[in-house]
Protein backbone atom coordinates (compact mmCIF):
# COMPACT_ATOMS: atom_id res chain seq x y z
CA UNK A 1 0.00 0.00 0.00
CA UNK A 2 1.09 3.71 -0.88
CA UNK A 3 -0.15 6.15 1.96
CA UNK A 4 0.56 9.57 2.80
CA UNK A 5 1.52 10.89 6.49
CA UNK A 6 1.39 14.64 7.08
CA UNK A 7 4.88 14.79 9.43
CA UNK A 8 4.80 17.85 12.46
CA UNK A 9 8.38 17.30 13.95
CA UNK A 10 7.73 20.12 15.99
CA UNK A 11 9.83 22.13 18.97
CA UNK A 12 12.29 21.06 21.91
CA UNK A 13 12.09 17.11 21.49
CA UNK A 14 9.54 16.98 18.84
CA UNK A 15 12.06 16.29 15.94
CA UNK A 16 14.28 13.75 17.78
CA UNK A 17 11.31 11.28 18.75
CA UNK A 18 9.63 11.98 15.11
CA UNK A 19 12.73 11.44 13.71
CA UNK A 20 12.74 7.96 15.63
CA UNK A 21 8.96 6.87 15.18
CA UNK A 22 9.65 7.60 11.55
CA UNK A 23 12.86 5.39 11.42
CA UNK A 24 10.24 2.26 12.66
CA UNK A 25 7.46 3.23 10.22
CA UNK A 26 10.34 2.47 7.59
CA UNK A 27 10.98 -0.72 9.04
CA UNK A 28 7.33 -1.79 9.23
CA UNK A 29 7.38 -0.34 5.48
CA UNK A 30 10.14 -2.62 4.24
CA UNK A 31 9.03 -5.56 5.98
CA UNK A 32 5.38 -5.61 4.88
CA UNK A 33 5.55 -3.85 1.55
CA UNK A 34 4.54 -0.60 2.00
CA UNK A 35 5.68 2.74 1.00
CA UNK A 36 5.32 5.48 2.97
CA UNK A 37 5.07 9.40 1.66
CA UNK A 38 6.29 11.33 4.15
CA UNK A 39 4.95 15.40 3.91
CA UNK A 40 6.73 18.06 6.62
CA UNK A 41 3.70 20.31 8.20
CA UNK A 42 5.63 23.06 10.21
CA UNK A 43 3.89 23.91 13.35
CA UNK A 44 4.27 25.09 16.80
CA UNK A 45 7.15 28.08 17.71
CA UNK A 46 9.22 26.77 14.87
CA UNK A 47 6.30 27.84 12.47
CA UNK A 48 6.57 31.19 14.52
CA UNK A 49 9.67 31.66 13.81
CA UNK A 50 9.91 31.04 10.37
CA UNK A 51 6.05 32.19 9.35
CA UNK A 52 5.09 34.36 12.14
CA UNK A 53 1.62 32.07 12.72
CA UNK A 54 1.90 29.01 14.83
CA UNK A 55 0.07 26.66 12.01
CA UNK A 56 0.27 28.09 8.43
CA UNK A 57 -2.56 27.38 6.06
CA UNK A 58 -0.31 25.24 4.42
CA UNK A 59 0.81 22.91 6.86
CA UNK A 60 -3.16 22.62 7.41
CA UNK A 61 -3.37 21.67 4.24
CA UNK A 62 -0.96 19.05 4.05
CA UNK A 63 -2.70 17.80 7.14
CA UNK A 64 -5.86 17.76 5.42
CA UNK A 65 -4.82 15.88 2.59
CA UNK A 66 -2.71 13.29 4.10
CA UNK A 67 -3.95 9.41 5.46
CA UNK A 68 -2.77 10.49 8.98
CA UNK A 69 -0.70 13.29 11.28
CA UNK A 70 1.97 12.50 13.24
CA UNK A 71 3.25 15.07 15.40
CA UNK A 72 5.88 15.29 17.94
CA UNK A 73 5.36 18.05 20.39
CA UNK A 74 4.86 21.82 20.29
CA UNK A 75 5.63 24.83 22.47
CA UNK A 76 8.88 25.97 24.76
CA UNK A 77 9.77 29.07 26.87
CA UNK A 78 11.18 31.00 23.61
CA UNK A 79 7.35 31.36 22.74
CA UNK A 80 5.84 32.01 26.10
CA UNK A 81 5.78 35.96 25.66
CA UNK A 82 3.94 35.17 22.53
CA UNK A 83 -0.42 36.89 22.22
CA UNK A 84 -2.05 34.51 23.74
CA UNK A 85 -3.94 33.85 20.10
CA UNK A 86 -0.05 33.18 18.14
CA UNK A 87 1.34 30.56 21.33
CA UNK A 88 1.98 27.49 19.57
CA UNK A 89 -0.60 25.71 21.87
CA UNK A 90 -2.96 27.83 19.39
CA UNK A 91 -1.44 25.93 16.57
CA UNK A 92 -2.29 22.76 17.77
CA UNK A 93 -6.03 23.66 18.70
CA UNK A 94 -6.58 24.93 15.65
CA UNK A 95 -5.33 22.20 13.95
CA UNK A 96 -6.99 19.66 15.97
CA UNK A 97 -11.04 21.83 15.15
CA UNK A 98 -9.52 21.72 11.22
CA UNK A 99 -9.21 18.28 11.42
CA UNK A 100 -12.53 17.86 13.21
CA UNK A 101 -11.12 15.41 15.46
CA UNK A 102 -13.34 15.38 18.46
CA UNK A 103 -12.45 12.09 20.15
CA UNK A 104 -9.13 12.30 22.43
CA UNK A 105 -8.12 8.24 23.06
CA UNK A 106 -5.29 8.06 25.24
CA UNK A 107 -4.25 4.22 27.02
CA UNK A 108 -3.15 4.10 30.57
CA UNK A 109 -1.53 0.66 29.99
CA UNK A 110 1.41 -0.21 32.76
CA UNK A 111 3.91 -2.27 30.43
CA UNK A 112 4.70 -5.81 33.59
CA UNK A 113 8.43 -4.66 32.80
CA UNK A 114 8.45 -1.37 33.90
CA UNK A 115 6.36 -2.08 36.78
CA UNK A 116 8.86 -0.99 38.95
CA UNK A 117 8.47 2.55 37.03
CA UNK A 118 5.13 2.91 39.06
CA UNK A 119 4.81 5.28 41.64
CA UNK A 120 2.07 3.76 43.17
CA UNK A 121 2.17 0.96 46.07
CA UNK A 122 3.29 -2.38 45.07
CA UNK A 123 0.29 -4.74 45.44
CA UNK A 124 -2.22 -1.74 43.70
CA UNK A 125 0.45 -1.76 40.66
CA UNK A 126 0.44 -6.11 41.13
CA UNK A 127 -3.25 -6.16 40.16
CA UNK A 128 -2.92 -4.30 36.81
CA UNK A 129 -3.46 -1.19 34.95
CA UNK A 130 -5.56 -1.06 31.82
CA UNK A 131 -7.61 1.45 30.45
CA UNK A 132 -8.19 3.97 28.11
CA UNK A 133 -9.56 7.93 28.55
CA UNK A 134 -11.69 8.84 25.91
CA UNK A 135 -11.46 12.68 26.02
CA UNK A 136 -13.44 15.04 24.18
CA UNK A 137 -11.62 17.37 22.50
CA UNK A 138 -12.92 20.08 21.00
CA UNK A 139 -15.00 21.43 23.00
CA UNK A 140 -15.71 22.76 26.92
CA UNK A 141 -14.15 25.35 28.16
CA UNK A 142 -11.05 25.42 25.96
CA UNK A 143 -12.52 26.57 23.34
CA UNK A 144 -15.40 28.94 24.98
CA UNK A 145 -15.15 32.69 25.31
CA UNK A 146 -12.09 33.77 26.82
CA UNK A 147 -11.94 37.60 27.90
CA UNK A 148 -10.78 39.69 30.35
CA UNK A 149 -12.59 43.02 31.42
CA UNK A 150 -12.65 45.43 34.44
CA UNK A 151 -15.21 46.04 36.69
CA UNK A 152 -15.00 47.89 39.82
CA UNK A 153 -11.36 48.57 39.17
CA UNK A 154 -9.90 45.63 39.00
CA UNK A 155 -9.77 42.90 36.68
CA UNK A 156 -12.39 39.79 35.98
CA UNK A 157 -11.23 37.02 33.80
CA UNK A 158 -13.94 34.93 32.18
CA UNK A 159 -13.74 31.21 30.84
CA UNK A 160 -17.18 29.98 29.22
CA UNK A 161 -17.74 26.27 29.31
CA UNK A 162 -20.53 24.85 27.48
CA UNK A 163 -21.44 21.54 25.68
CA UNK A 164 -24.18 21.04 23.44
CA UNK A 165 -25.98 17.20 22.72
CA UNK A 166 -24.09 16.20 19.77
CA UNK A 167 -20.68 17.14 20.92
CA UNK A 168 -21.85 14.43 24.31
CA UNK A 169 -23.57 12.17 21.98
CA UNK A 170 -20.36 11.63 19.49
CA UNK A 171 -17.89 11.28 22.17
CA UNK A 172 -20.00 8.96 24.17
CA UNK A 173 -20.39 6.80 21.01
CA UNK A 174 -16.61 6.75 20.96
CA UNK A 175 -16.77 5.61 24.44
CA UNK A 176 -19.38 2.89 23.87
CA UNK A 177 -18.02 1.48 21.02
CA UNK A 178 -14.27 1.15 22.50
CA UNK A 179 -15.42 -0.54 25.25
CA UNK A 180 -17.12 -3.15 23.51
CA UNK A 181 -13.78 -4.64 22.12
CA UNK A 182 -12.33 -4.24 25.56
CA UNK A 183 -13.86 -5.08 28.84
CA UNK A 184 -17.00 -3.82 28.37
CA UNK A 185 -17.20 -1.28 30.96
CA UNK A 186 -17.55 2.43 30.79
CA UNK A 187 -17.14 5.02 33.40
CA UNK A 188 -18.45 8.92 32.56
CA UNK A 189 -16.62 11.40 34.63
CA UNK A 190 -18.42 14.75 35.44
CA UNK A 191 -19.04 17.61 38.13
CA UNK A 192 -22.73 16.77 37.90
CA UNK A 193 -23.07 17.85 41.34
CA UNK A 194 -21.74 21.33 40.45
CA UNK A 195 -21.91 22.51 36.50
CA UNK A 196 -25.27 22.24 34.30
CA UNK A 197 -22.85 21.14 31.15
CA UNK A 198 -22.02 17.78 33.41
CA UNK A 199 -25.81 17.36 34.12
CA UNK A 200 -26.32 17.12 30.55
CA UNK A 201 -23.52 15.25 29.81
CA UNK A 202 -24.96 12.48 32.41
CA UNK A 203 -27.85 12.97 30.83
CA UNK A 204 -26.92 12.32 27.02
CA UNK A 205 -24.42 9.71 28.17
CA UNK A 206 -27.38 7.70 29.96
CA UNK A 207 -29.59 7.84 26.67
CA UNK A 208 -26.64 6.61 24.64
CA UNK A 209 -25.80 3.76 27.16
CA UNK A 210 -29.25 2.63 26.07
CA UNK A 211 -28.04 1.41 22.70
CA UNK A 212 -24.93 -0.42 24.28
CA UNK A 213 -27.09 -3.14 26.95
CA UNK A 214 -24.16 -5.16 27.49
CA UNK A 215 -21.56 -2.62 28.21
CA UNK A 216 -21.75 -1.16 31.98
CA UNK A 217 -21.50 2.46 32.66
CA UNK A 218 -21.27 3.95 35.62
CA UNK A 219 -20.89 7.89 36.41
CA UNK A 220 -17.86 9.60 38.77
CA UNK A 221 -17.38 12.91 39.96
CA UNK A 222 -13.69 14.54 38.66
CA UNK A 223 -12.38 15.08 42.12
CA UNK A 224 -13.64 11.16 43.35
CA UNK A 225 -12.10 9.82 39.98
CA UNK A 226 -8.52 11.65 40.24
CA UNK A 227 -8.44 10.05 43.63
CA UNK A 228 -9.66 6.19 42.62
CA UNK A 229 -7.09 6.48 39.82
CA UNK A 230 -4.35 6.36 42.73
CA UNK A 231 -6.48 3.93 45.13
CA UNK A 232 -7.69 1.57 42.87
CA UNK A 233 -6.90 2.21 39.13
CA UNK A 234 -7.32 -1.45 37.69
CA UNK A 235 -11.65 -0.64 38.67
CA UNK A 236 -11.05 1.06 35.22
CA UNK A 237 -11.95 0.22 31.37
CA UNK A 238 -13.01 3.09 29.54
CA UNK A 239 -13.26 6.40 31.01
CA UNK A 240 -15.33 9.36 29.17
CA UNK A 241 -14.98 12.92 30.08
CA UNK A 242 -14.99 16.32 28.54
CA UNK A 243 -12.22 18.50 27.19
CA UNK A 244 -10.60 19.87 30.71
CA UNK A 245 -11.05 17.05 32.94
CA UNK A 246 -9.48 14.46 30.43
CA UNK A 247 -6.68 16.76 29.99
CA UNK A 248 -5.84 16.42 33.63
CA UNK A 249 -6.90 13.03 34.51
CA UNK A 250 -4.92 11.22 31.59
CA UNK A 251 -1.83 12.95 32.96
CA UNK A 252 -2.60 11.64 35.85
CA UNK A 253 -3.07 8.24 34.62
CA UNK A 254 -0.40 8.69 32.47
CA UNK A 255 2.37 9.00 35.44
CA UNK A 256 1.14 6.19 37.24
CA UNK A 257 1.56 3.92 34.10
CA UNK A 258 5.33 4.43 34.59
CA UNK A 259 6.26 7.22 32.57
CA UNK A 260 4.47 10.02 30.60
CA UNK A 261 7.44 9.25 28.03
CA UNK A 262 5.53 6.61 27.24
CA UNK A 263 2.20 7.33 26.17
CA UNK A 264 0.47 7.56 22.66
CA UNK A 265 -2.52 9.23 21.96
CA UNK A 266 -5.23 9.14 19.11
CA UNK A 267 -7.52 11.84 17.56
CA UNK A 268 -10.04 10.63 15.90
CA UNK A 269 -12.69 12.53 14.02
CA UNK A 270 -15.40 11.48 11.05
CA UNK A 271 -14.49 8.17 9.85
CA UNK A 272 -12.44 8.58 6.61
CA UNK A 273 -10.50 11.69 7.98
CA UNK A 274 -7.65 11.91 8.82
CA UNK A 275 -6.50 11.25 12.66
CA UNK A 276 -4.03 12.90 14.62
CA UNK A 277 -1.33 10.81 16.36
CA UNK A 278 1.04 11.84 19.06
CA UNK A 279 2.81 11.41 22.64
CA UNK A 280 0.16 12.93 25.32
CA UNK A 281 3.48 15.03 26.74
CA UNK A 282 5.06 18.29 25.65
CA UNK A 283 8.16 19.20 23.93
CA UNK A 284 10.13 18.89 27.17
CA UNK A 285 12.42 22.00 26.77
CA UNK A 286 14.61 20.80 30.12
CA UNK A 287 15.64 17.23 27.71
CA UNK A 288 15.69 19.08 24.14
CA UNK A 289 18.83 18.20 22.23
CA UNK A 290 20.27 15.98 25.00
CA UNK A 291 19.44 12.68 23.35
CA UNK A 292 17.76 11.85 26.56
CA UNK A 293 13.89 11.88 24.92
CA UNK A 294 11.93 8.18 25.78
CA UNK A 295 10.41 7.95 22.08
CA UNK A 296 8.35 5.09 22.75
CA UNK A 297 5.15 7.49 23.16
CA UNK A 298 5.87 8.39 19.55
CA UNK A 299 6.74 5.34 18.64
CA UNK A 300 3.54 3.67 19.48
CA UNK A 301 1.23 6.81 18.26
CA UNK A 302 3.01 5.61 15.09
CA UNK A 303 1.55 2.37 15.51
CA UNK A 304 -2.26 3.87 16.54
CA UNK A 305 -1.64 5.50 13.44
CA UNK A 306 -1.18 2.77 10.91
CA UNK A 307 -4.24 0.81 13.11
CA UNK A 308 -6.71 3.70 13.14
CA UNK A 309 -6.17 5.99 9.87
CA UNK A 310 -4.59 2.97 7.62
CA UNK A 311 -6.45 -0.21 8.86
CA UNK A 312 -3.06 -1.91 9.29
CA UNK A 313 -3.67 -4.05 12.30
CA UNK A 314 -0.54 -6.88 12.04
CA UNK A 315 1.66 -3.78 10.97
CA UNK A 316 0.65 -2.15 14.34
CA UNK A 317 1.03 -4.92 16.69
CA UNK A 318 4.93 -5.53 14.81
CA UNK A 319 5.27 -1.83 16.49
CA UNK A 320 3.99 -2.84 20.05
CA UNK A 321 5.91 -6.46 19.85
CA UNK A 322 9.07 -4.62 19.47
CA UNK A 323 8.54 -2.15 21.92
CA UNK A 324 7.47 -4.90 24.78
CA UNK A 325 10.64 -6.99 23.03
CA UNK A 326 13.00 -3.84 24.18
CA UNK A 327 11.84 -3.57 27.40
CA UNK A 328 11.88 -7.22 28.62
CA UNK A 329 15.20 -7.26 27.34
CA UNK A 330 15.89 -4.33 30.43
CA UNK A 331 16.78 -1.85 27.80
CA UNK A 332 15.60 1.60 29.57
CA UNK A 333 15.64 5.56 28.68
CA UNK A 334 16.52 7.76 31.58
CA UNK A 335 12.37 8.08 32.82
CA UNK A 336 11.90 4.99 33.06
CA UNK A 337 15.30 3.52 34.68
CA UNK A 338 15.25 2.42 38.24
CA UNK A 339 18.39 2.85 40.07
CA UNK A 340 21.11 0.24 38.86
CA UNK A 341 19.61 0.07 35.56
CA UNK A 342 21.52 1.19 32.13
CA UNK A 343 20.46 4.02 30.71
CA UNK A 344 20.56 4.33 26.88
CA UNK A 345 19.62 8.06 24.76
CA UNK A 346 16.51 8.42 22.53
CA UNK A 347 18.50 7.59 19.23
CA UNK A 348 19.81 4.41 20.92
CA UNK A 349 15.87 3.40 21.75
CA UNK A 350 14.63 4.17 18.40
CA UNK A 351 17.54 1.44 16.62
CA UNK A 352 16.95 -1.02 19.11
CA UNK A 353 13.07 -1.11 18.55
CA UNK A 354 13.71 -0.97 14.63
CA UNK A 355 15.75 -3.79 14.56
CA UNK A 356 13.12 -5.79 16.26
CA UNK A 357 10.25 -4.69 13.72
P1 LIG B 1 6.32 18.18 29.27
O1 LIG B 1 5.46 17.01 29.03
O2 LIG B 1 7.03 18.73 28.07
O3 LIG B 1 7.43 17.82 30.36
C1 LIG B 1 7.11 17.43 31.69
C2 LIG B 1 8.27 16.60 32.27
O4 LIG B 1 8.28 15.31 31.67
C3 LIG B 1 9.64 17.22 32.00
O5 LIG B 1 10.48 16.99 33.09
C4 LIG B 1 10.15 16.44 30.80
O6 LIG B 1 11.55 16.35 30.71
C5 LIG B 1 9.51 15.07 31.01
N1 LIG B 1 9.24 14.41 29.72
C6 LIG B 1 8.25 14.72 28.85
N2 LIG B 1 8.33 13.94 27.78
C7 LIG B 1 9.38 13.11 27.97
C8 LIG B 1 9.96 12.07 27.19
N3 LIG B 1 9.49 11.72 25.99
N4 LIG B 1 11.03 11.42 27.70
C9 LIG B 1 11.53 11.75 28.90
N5 LIG B 1 11.01 12.72 29.68
C10 LIG B 1 9.95 13.39 29.21
O7 LIG B 1 5.42 19.30 29.94
P2 LIG B 1 5.75 20.82 30.31
O8 LIG B 1 7.15 20.94 30.79
O9 LIG B 1 4.63 21.26 31.13
O10 LIG B 1 5.63 21.61 28.92
C11 LIG B 1 6.74 21.94 28.10
C12 LIG B 1 6.22 22.61 26.83
O11 LIG B 1 5.44 21.69 26.09
C13 LIG B 1 5.30 23.80 27.11
O12 LIG B 1 5.60 24.81 26.17
C14 LIG B 1 3.90 23.26 26.90
O13 LIG B 1 2.99 24.24 26.50
C15 LIG B 1 4.16 22.28 25.78
N6 LIG B 1 3.17 21.18 25.68
C16 LIG B 1 2.88 20.75 24.43
C17 LIG B 1 2.02 19.68 24.27
C18 LIG B 1 1.76 19.19 22.87
O14 LIG B 1 2.45 19.57 21.95
N7 LIG B 1 0.79 18.33 22.68
C19 LIG B 1 1.46 19.04 25.37
C20 LIG B 1 1.80 19.49 26.66
C21 LIG B 1 2.68 20.56 26.79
Amino acid sequence: MEKTIAIIRGDGIGPEIVGEALGVLDAVAKKFGHKFIYKEAPMGGNAIDQFGVPLPEESLKTCLASDGVLLGAVGGPKWDAQPPENRPEKGLLKLRNGLGVYANLRPAKMFPAISAACPLRKDIAERGIDFIVVRELIGGVYFGEHKTETRDNERVATDVMSYSEHEIRRIAHVAFQTAKGRRKKVTSVDKANVLTTSRLWREIVEGVAKEYPDVELNHMYVDNAAMQLVKDPGQFDVIVTENMFGDILSDEASQITGSIGMIPSASLGQPGRPGLYEPIHGSAPDIAGQDKANPIGTILAAAYLLRYSLGMEAEARAIEDAVSAVLDEGWRTGDIAQTGEKVIGCREMGRLIRERI
